[in-house]
């Protein structure tokens, strides 16, 4: 009883002493919830994440870290889209079809995908990811993808799945790829009540970026184009020989990167490549 009871009095204290940060508008805020892993249902039973509407998902997932305002602010993509590259039209109207840019300039990958629209408050929830050291938060954005993941694909529609790789030197510096740490785990998270993810093979080694790059974000949509042809390399194609292939990426913005990717995979045999990202930028 008393350690529990002291336990309870030193995470009060703790929280009134120092109660956490918006990791984006930087207020203090009460957390509502203690386990980030856990995402509370509206029925107050533990429904598997992608039965939820993406609204609680997020609110369980993120509340250690961002206050209930900034988590309200983060749009979700919502048909109508594209059945291709996934962007969320404008017009908020009727069904999904093809954008004008994917009918002008086919993709070499098949679908992309994302669950929320990269704004300015997701902006910098992956700015303090990939550049702040908040690495807490690839746990809650990696469940958040393999909700949409989950969402969005068939079981057994995928063999493979590979992290856009960084150049070598880029890890280096960063210490981490990003978007290998939003797949990571997805094997052996609990409770996630698809018997079709344990047998998801991921690959970060296959594919290899050789070329180092400016970053895409300094760049307009041509030059992104012009900066990642050629950039990677495939180091074992027999691994991707005539496989169902998804990519993993933080943000899609013009896509350049992702179908570069795609265009070596396919090249070398793959059967087909998807795509799912984080964010998308509209
Ligand atoms: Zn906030
Ligand atoms: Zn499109």
């Amino acid at each position: 009883m008393i350690p529990g009871f002291l336990h309870k009095l030193y995470r009060i204290l703790n929280e009134a002493v120092f109660p956490p940060k918006c990791l984006v508008c930087r207020s203090f805020f009460q957390p509502p919830g203690r386990d980030a892993s856990i995402v509370p249902s509206p029925a107050g039973n533990h429904a598997p994440g992608w039965l939820l509407p993406l609204q609680s998902q997020l609110d369980g997932l993120l509340s250690l870290y961002l206050c209930s305002a900034c988590i309200r602010g983060l749009v979700m993509v919502e048909s109508p889209i594209c059945v291709c590259c996934g962007l969320p039209f404008k017009s908020r109207q009727g069904v999904d079809h093809q954008c004008s840019g994917c009918i002008a300039s086919p993709k070499k990958f098949r679908i992309a995908r994302a669950p929320l629209v990269y704004e300015q408050i997701l902006t910098k929830v992956i700015h303090c990811f990939k550049y702040k050291g908040k690495i807490q938060l690839a746990a809650p954005l990696a469940e958040l993808l393999r909700t949409a993941y989950r969402r969005f694909w068939d079981q057994d529609s995928i063999d493979i799945i590979i992290p856009v790789p960084l150049h070598l030197k880029r890890l280096r510096k960063r210490g981490f790829n990003q978007a290998y740490l939003l797949v990571r785990n997805w094997n052996t998270a609990a409770g996630q009540n698809w018997s079709g993810l344990s047998d998801l093979q991921i690959e970060r080694d296959v594919l290899v970026r050789t070329v180092f790059t400016a970053p895409q974000s300094a760049l307009g949509r041509a030059e992104r184009a012009v900066n990642v042809k050629n950039a990677f390399t495939l180091k074992d194609s027999a691994k991707i020989k005539d496989k169902r292939i998804l990519l993993i990426d933080d943000v899609y913005t013009t896509g350049a990167t992702v179908d570069e990717c795609a265009r070596i995979l396919l090249k070398f045999g793959a059967e087909h490549v998807d795509v799912l990202t984080l964010a998308r930028a509209v």
